[in-house]
């Protein structure tokens, strides 16, 4: 428990019919629910001021850091619907925990664990009924850290905020899982050795829209960056860690490097694999690699993950001088049916026998 207590100012809630009429078709990422989470940090008086609001913009001054020098972190998780009304969220002591790392990387605050959890409760419980209960539809959570100090000299800010807003999610692929095409970034890096690849920051985000622009160029969905060092090993996509299969089963993956993010999905798809009795190889990847292996057939599939989509089959990898394509664009078995199994934890459908969900609204409240 946390000894900081939540005050709440009641938001003028959308009437059922309108939120029903978004909850239909909520698409990713452009509605917000009637309230959010605001904690404040100062060096002098550590976290203080909870409070659960109503959405809507925050005041801030022009001077604050996070504006001119990108002192910002965020995480992302999902609260999902059961069958049995009940409301859980996936693995969220992992965000919390990751939050901290980043922290510490962009020199932000420490937060509680217990206080981050507690922030997506209220959240959760105060706008429930924003929780979709259709096929493959979820509640996505964004909690993230701002420096809002007042200061132009650079230095780590004096003065925090953390917030948790809330966006109804609708299936991310409509009409079934496509396979996508993703673009070998040959020209730009997403993170190098001591960067921050490693932490989950807005900057590593506007970094990669750059290349995202010239993979849509070539017709491609996504960016694979690999090593700034080598251009050959493997990294990951611009929010997505990168998974590779065997036609033995084993599943490839970069190791963390120091330079790629910490999965959530990553390490819960491990898991799920070894469980299965799949070996499970976290080593150094490299380009050349899955182009021999996908040309001789040893490399059979090839996937992307990360909460938002889960899993994202991949059909072909291309390059400016190459490309990588499995000769079928239906999505790899393994890989639908890995995805069928993290999904079916995270919505109730299967047993979940890690103890991965964290229930904050039981069956019948
Ligand atoms: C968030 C993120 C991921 C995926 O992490 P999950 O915890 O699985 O959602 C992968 N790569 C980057 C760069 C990310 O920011």
């Amino acid at each position: 428990m946390t000894d900081l207590a939540f005050t709440r100012t009641e938001a003028q809630r959308l009437s059922e019919a309108e939120r029903d009429s978004i909850l239909a078709d909520p698409g990713f990422g452009t509605r917000f629910t009637d309230h959010m989470v605001s904690i404040v940090w100062t060096r002098q008086g550590g976290w203080h001021d909870a409070e659960v609001v109503p959405y809507g913009p925050i005041p801030m001054d022009p001077a604050s850091s996070v504006l001119h020098y990108g002192q910002e972190i965020f995480e992302g998780l999902k609260a999902y619907r059961r069958p049995d009304g009940s409301i859980v969220a996936f693995r969220p002591e992992e965000n919390a925990r990751r939050l901290n790392e980043s922290a510490k990387r962009l020199a932000l605050p420490q937060l509680p664990e217990e206080l981050f959890v507690e922030a997506v409760h209220q959240l959760v419980r105060v706008d429930a009924d924003w929780v979709p209960g259709g096929d493959d539809q979820s509640l996505y959570l964004r909690p993230f850290m701002i420096a809002d100090e007042s200061f132009l000299g650079v230095r780590a800010a004096e003065r925090a905020r953390f917030m948790v807003i809330a966006s109804p999610a609708g299936p991310y692929f409509t009409g079934g899982v496509r396979p996508v095409s993703i673009w070998l970034s040959q020209t730009h890096a997403r993170a190098g050795r001591g960067g921050t690849g490693a932490a989950k920051c807005g900057g590593n985000y506007a970094a990669s829209l750059a290349p995202q622009n010239e993979a849509a160029a070539n017709e491609c969905q996504q960016v694979l960056f690999t090593d700034s060092a080598t251009e050959d090993t493997i990294d990951e996509l611009g929010g997505m860690n990168l998974f590779l299969v065997r036609s033995d089963g084993t599943l490839l993956t970069p190791r963390l490097n120091g330079n790629i993010l910490d999965g959530i999905t990553r390490k819960s798809l491990i898991r799920l694999a070894k469980d299965r009795g799949h070996a499970v190889e976290e080593r150094d990847i490299t380009v050349t690699e899955w182009r021999e292996g996908a040309a001789d057939g040893t490399i059979v599939e090839a996937f992307a993950c990360g909460t938002a989509a889960v899993i994202t089959p991949i059909r072909e990898l291309k390059a400016p001088d190459f490309t990588i394509d499995f000769g079928d664009s239906a999505p790899g078995e393994l890989t639908m049916s890995l995805r069928e199994e993290l999904t079916g934890i995270q919505f109730g459908t299967l047993e979940d026998r890690h103890g991965w969900l964290d229930v904050i609204v039981p069956a019948g409240a």
